[in-house]
């Protein structure tokens, strides 16, 4: 056998009662009370009466049962720290998104339900989904996480209909990806209709011919038609095109943004006596009510799409 080792306070207590060991081979010596009482299934594990000394089957160590389990020393000991009562061992902490995934598989098999819990918040960590929604995604959905699975989704949205590979792709079956592919593409063609859509506009202005960038201007060429008899001006018809373009692919508040920082640029490169003093205020109150839309039209989707998601996990 190989040599194995003690593993770190808490877990190296003189007065602890069984030995779990971990697939490299480090001792953690705990307390029956504390796994029983967070894990059903260990409750049970250490209610079946352990084999009398000596037997082959049962190996002790220091007087105390050693149990083997699958799990990594890293993974055992981030368990076994939220098991334990918080005055003998801090929560640890999972920033590390690999460590997460093998937690809460562990959770899972060992029936820690408090553990997913406590995971949760650390993948719908806005920071951590903006960053990375596909992996928080993958984890939460593989892990259980319904809600957060659902949140990282939404968060997708920020990425190309067709993602590039990504660390914890293989977490997810082709099912699973399939599903959140087709709730990326129902999300873009409800933004789509969103185009045509001319009363919204109306009923934040008033009036066709409120919105201000509709009117006619000596300094920039005009577009012929926008929205049946209207004519607006060419660089806002032009950004409105682009952005639809745009929001095919990634239907999200964050394409908007972007596009309308591009044409304030643009805009105010031109010197247009009339659009470059305005654009910014005039383009930023319309895409809060345009982002708006798209988030509303998205929430409308999102539930019955993503169906085949939270049945699989
Ligand atoms: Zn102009």
């Amino acid at each position: 056998m190989s040599v194995s080792t003690y593993a770190a306070s808490p877990f190296d207590h003189a007065k602890a009662d069984v030995i779990l060991r971990s697939s490299d081979n480090i001792n953690f010596r705990i307390f029956r009370l504390f796994l029983s009482i967070a894990s059903p299934f260990f409750e049970t594990l250490f209610d079946i009466p352990q084999p009398p000394e000596g037997e082959d089957s049962q190996e002790v160590k220091d007087g105390l049962a050693v149990i083997p389990v699958s799990e990594d020393s890293k993974t055992l000991d981030a368990l076994l720290r939220f098991c334990y009562p918080c005055t003998l061992a801090e929560d640890p902490n999972l920033e590390e998104l690999k460590d997460i995934v093998n937690v809460l598989e562990a959770a899972k098999k060992y029936s820690l339900e408090a553990i997913e819990r406590k995971v949760a918040p650390t993948v719908s960590n806005p920071k951590i989904l903006e960053a990375e929604p596909l992996r928080c995604y993958a984890i939460a959905h593989r892990g259980g996480l319904r809600e957060e699975a659902l949140l990282a989704a939404r968060y997708t949205l920020t990425q190309p209909l067709i993602p590039e590979w990504f660390e914890e792709i293989d977490l997810l079956t082709a099912t699973d990806l399939l599903a959140l592919l087709t709730y990326h593409k129902k999300c873009a063609i409800a933004v789509e209709a969103l185009k045509n859509y001319r009363p919204w506009v109306i009923s934040h202005y008033g009036s066709i011919s409120a919105f201000p960038f509709t009117h006619s201007c000596s300094g920039c060429p005009s577009s012929g038609g926008w929205n049946t008899s209207n004519s607006a001006v060419q660089w806002w018809v032009d950004f409105w095109d682009k952005t639809f373009i745009l929001l095919r692919d990634k239907p999200c508040r964050a394409t908007i943004d972007m596009s309308a920082e591009e044409v304030i640029r643009s805009v105010r490169q031109r010197n247009c006596s009339h659009c470059s003093p305005k654009v910014a205020e005039n383009m930023r109150e319309f895409t809060t009510v345009f982002a708006g839309k798209v988030e509303e039209a998205i929430s409308q989707v999102s539930r019955c799409s993503l169906s085949s998601v939270e049945k699989s996990t």
